[in-house]
């Protein structure tokens, strides 16, 4: 019997009392015992800390110790490589639809969730495991019985996995152990996939990353929806920083969920723009533009001209190229608002930042205030009413840098998000005009988490070239290098690559060196001189330091390459031009500037969105 051998494998009583003590959890299904008991448990394996979850994992430890060895071990770091081989958006996919049957505290669903996972894992197969995705919805949103119709479930001997609804009160420690089976079989394929594919998956990884095939409509779209109280269409776009695409599911989210049910998301997430910082990423939300082109190359840079620095409080206009939003607003003669964005207090062509719609910029005003004040200008002569108006949030990246996207600040972050945008639905509903308002909720970027000690000492590459800290723009993630006019960059990118490579330096693989022209192109991350000429790409969760530091390296960071799917953030719209409950594929933030023009009916300035993109996302006017 598979799960005798399973047991016979496993071996230590301590493991067996460890997932019995889980299942138990699982088969009553306390739903919020359950959450903090994960939320803890990955709490406790990062910082090595949380009394009530030590023996537990101390146990799993041990039990693992005898079990399989490092690929079991190694899992999470099987699980990351799973990612690139099989597809990001599918494999993430997964965990949110994880994270959802958590939140809806179903205990049937989530096993339905794992059989589907595990039946996937059988196969590891990248165009299977979509198809098992697919399935898994399904079974989240029917019943736990789908897996029997999954043509993969053949490969699964254990017939117990199709019959949770009706399972005996061993069938969960049964198939829990049926998983870590074929986790360890789906582990130990992958290590071996990996090892003889080492050289191509990180291309790989930095292909684009495809969607899940969002089935076509078949009937027509209805037309937008008529205006019933104002004069004409207004924006409010808001922004939760670091919203990383799944927090979400995190907990319950009543009032993000009403957008989602009677609105259009970007069903897989926003695409950020490299690099994935707050900076770059807000002003290529509201220029449509790369950050070559809008000039916010980074969250801090040198001119290599002027000399001239720029921080996150430059404000002189020399810096940010392009047109935002808001002043193509007011070009076109309608007020605009922002209550905190970057680049909103920069005084370009006709915007001004005029008192009364632009706040300066203060990360003490309280979200309440925020929200109330951008409520209040719908209380304006409706001739004044600004048609954009901007709202800015810092959480939930602020928690998220300081403990990583896994820990319990950042639920209760999120839940305050959502607090936020059920104020504001309720402000406008009670002005009569919920409706009429589009709301475009989104982020900047994600947030990996960096508990790990991921890390790459570049004075480890002395042996090949030594890195002077003044040739230093910026170290982690992106690590951009201007060498002094003599030494060429060239030599540099290769006496880097070449440390790197040799196997000498540690981690040296997750690290690689370009000259910013010959960085992929998806990138868009060269045609600017302020970009300095040797950039450094690192692999997801990695973090670049001059050399070692006593300094706690636990928390979590943004930043990477954006076809990291852990990048990638949310996108929720609900107004009269979106239609009620549609998923939509993926697409970059530059795509949104021309989305709101069209929205305004503003002439937009010249950009890198696709002008016939917000005909594939806006309901048309009658
Ligand atoms: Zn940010």
């Amino acid at each position: 019997m598979v799960e005798e051998r399973a047991l016979a494998k496993l071996g230590g009583d301590a493991f067996c009392s460890s997932v019995v003590a889980e299942e138990s959890t699982l088969e009553k299904f306390d739903g919020d015992a359950f959450r903090s008991s994960i939320v803890v448990e990955k709490h406790a394996l990062a910082t090595s800390d949380g009394d009530a979850f030590r023996s537990s994992i101390v146990a799993k430890k041990q039990a693992l110790a005898k079990f399989d060895g490092d690929a079991f071990r190694s899992l999470t770091a099987v699980e990351e490589h799973a990612l690139a081989i099989f597809d990001g958006d599918a494999f993430h996919f997964l965990a949110m639809a994880k994270e959802h049957a958590l939140a809806t505290s179903d205990g049937v669903m989530f096993h339905s969730s794992i059989v589907a996972e595990e039946c996937a894992l059988t196969t590891s197969d990248g165009d299977a495991f979509r198809s098992s995705v697919v399935i898994e919805k399904r079974a989240l949103v029917t019943s736990d019985d789908e897996c029997r119709t999954n043509p993969t479930t053949a490969l699964l001997p254990n017939p117990s996995s199709t019959s949770s609804s009706r399972r005996s009160p061993t069938a969960p420690l049964f198939s829990f152990l049926v998983l870590i089976t074929c986790l360890a079989v789906a582990a130990a394929f992958a290590f071996a996939f990996l090892f003889f594919t080492s050289s191509s998956s990180a291309s790989a990884r930095h292909s684009s990353i495809s969607d899940p095939k969002i089935p076509p409509s078949s009937q027509q779209p209805p037309l937008a929806r008529p205006l019933a109280k104002l004069p004409r269409p207004v924006v409010i776009l808001i922004s939760s920083d670091g919203f990383r695409f799944g927090y979400q599911y995190k907990t319950a989210t009543p009032n993000i969920h009403r957008l989602i049910a009677n609105g259009t998301e970007a069903a897989t997430g926003l695409i950020p723009v490299f690099p994935t910082l707050t900076f770059p990423n807000h002003y290529s939300i509201v220029t449509g533009l790369y950050p070559p082109y809008h000039g916010i190359i980074n969250n801090h840079f040198v001119d290599p001209v002027s000399g001239d620095v720029f921080s996150m409080n430059s404000h002189e206009p020399k810096w940010w190229l392009g047109e935002p939003l808001w002043e193509t607003a007011v070009n076109q003669g309608f007020n605009a608002a922002t209550y905190f964005w970057p680049g909103s207090e920069v005084k370009k062509g006709s915007w001004t930042c005029p008192p009364r719609f632009c706040q300066k910029y203060d990360g003490s005003v309280p979200f309440e205030r925020r929200v109330d004040t951008v409520l209040s200008y719908f209380d304006l002569p409706s001739s004044e009413i600004p048609v954009l108006m901007t709202l800015y949030f810092e959480d939930p990246d602020h928690q998220g840098h300081e403990v990583g996207p896994d820990d319990p600040e950042i639920t209760a972050a999120v839940a305050r998000i959502d607090q936020m945008i059920g104020r504001l639905i309720a402000g406008l509903e009670k002005r009569g005009i919920f409706e009429d308002v589009t709301i475009i909720l989104l982020g900047d970027h994600g947030m990996v988490g960096n508990c790990d000690q991921k890390l790459i000492f570049l004075d480890h590459l002395s042996p090949w070239i030594h890195i002077s800290p003044d040739w230093i723009q910026s170290t982690t993630p992106v690590l951009a290098i201007r060498p002094p006019p003599d030494v060429s960059p060239s030599d540099v990118v290769a006496k880097m690559n070449a440390g790197l490579t040799s196997g000498k330096v540690e981690h040296g693989n997750y690290l690689k060196m370009f000259l910013k022209e010959d960085l992929p192109t998806r990138l868009h991350y060269s045609a600017s001189y302020r970009i300095p000429p040797i950039i450094g790409l690192v692999e997801e969760g990695y973090k670049i330091e001059l050399k070692r530091s006593k300094r706690n390296e636990c928390g979590g960071s943004h930043g990477y390459d954006n076809a990291f799917f852990s990048m990638r953030t949310i996108f929720i719209s609900h107004g009269p031009q979106f239609e009620r409950g549609r998923k939509v594929p993926s697409f970059e933030n530059v795509e949104i500037y021309n989305v709101i023009a069209s929205i305004l009916n503003l002439k937009g300035a010249p950009n890198n969105g696709s002008a016939s993109f917000p005909s594939t996302i806006l309901l048309s006017n009658a």
